[in-house]
């Protein structure tokens, strides 16, 4: 979290377009053509470069496979929901950082029988004791926020991994680096801002890798979430509103991974 404070300089050389606030959404560009209840990855994310995915999920109602790396991803973020929340109390029942660490290890959430959610939640437990020792003040993470996005043509139970401070949002990424993670903050920052009418300007991105590795490795991306990328989600968030009300297959994708949910049907 301390790399955001690098880029409240960016905040101040390039400001956000007001139009560009998720509170607008009475107005173009931020009201959408159609409200379809969008979810966030509907629209930025682009594991299927051709949304074909959003297509045969939107259009053709189907439900992808649960994929092994579906089920460790929903089984970090349950993980990470519940030390955030013990943590958080914990502090604020005045224990000092070494033994609410002594705690969350002893204790056994959903970690049993399987050796990389163990090792995570040690790592995850001390990555944000150590936020906290660096911070003036501890600055807790509300996990699993839910914010209604209809007014931008998105779902009304959208779920952002967790916020901050309501002024910043953060995302839970177990995979790789990809550029247009960073889309996803934009568009649950916009919703946030339509809600809240509070801006949103920041986002941190927190990738949880090394499943194969001696232990977890759990790294932060802080972003500006700037008029450009705002504009990308938008711009996004508008091609797949006319792919669906067009309800034309638009066909595979260039880069299909037989760890995509629909890799049986689409490939079969
Ligand atoms: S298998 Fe390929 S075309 Fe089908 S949804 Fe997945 S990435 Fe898209």
């Amino acid at each position: 979290m301390r790399q955001l404070r690098r880029l409240h300089s960016y905040r101040a050389s390039d400001p956000i377009d007001e139009d560009l606030r998720g509170w607008n959404y009475h107005s173009p560009p931020i009201k959408p053509r159609a409200y379809l209840s969008l979810s966030v990855a509907d629209v930025a994310y682009r594991y299927c470069d051709s949304k074909r995915d959003v297509y045969l999920r939107k259009v053709l109602k189907m439900k992808g496979e649960q994929t092994p790396s579906l089920t460790l991803g929903q089984q970090v973020h349950e993980l990470i929901a519940l030390i955030s929340r013990d943590v958080t109390r914990l502090l604020a029942q005045g224990l000092p950082a070494y033994e609410v660490l002594e705690v969350i290890n002893k204790k056994r959430y959903n970690t049993a029988f399987n050796p990389f959610l163990e090792k995570f939640k040690k790592a995850f437990a001390f990555y944000l004791l150590s936020d906290a020792s660096d911070s003036s003040g501890f600055i807790p993470l509300i996990s699993e926020f839910r914010v209604d996005g209809t007014p931008l043509g998105l779902s009304p139970r959208l779920s952002a991994d967790a916020i901050s401070q309501l002024s910043m949002v953060v995302e839970v990424k177990v995979a790789n680096y990809q550029d247009f993670h960073k889309l996803a903050l934009a568009g649950y920052a916009l919703a946030l801002e339509s809600a809240f009418e509070l801006p949103v300007d920041f986002g941190a991105l927190i990738y949880v890798n090394g499943i194969n590795e001696k232990y977890p490795e759990i790294r932060t991306e802080a972003h500006y979430l700037s008029t450009d990328l705002r504009k990308e989600f938008i711009d996004a968030r508008d091609e797949v509103i006319d792919m669906l009300l067009e309800e034309k297959d638009p066909g595979l994708a260039s880069n299909c991974q037989s760890s995509c949910p629909f890799y049986s049907y689409c490939r079969r």
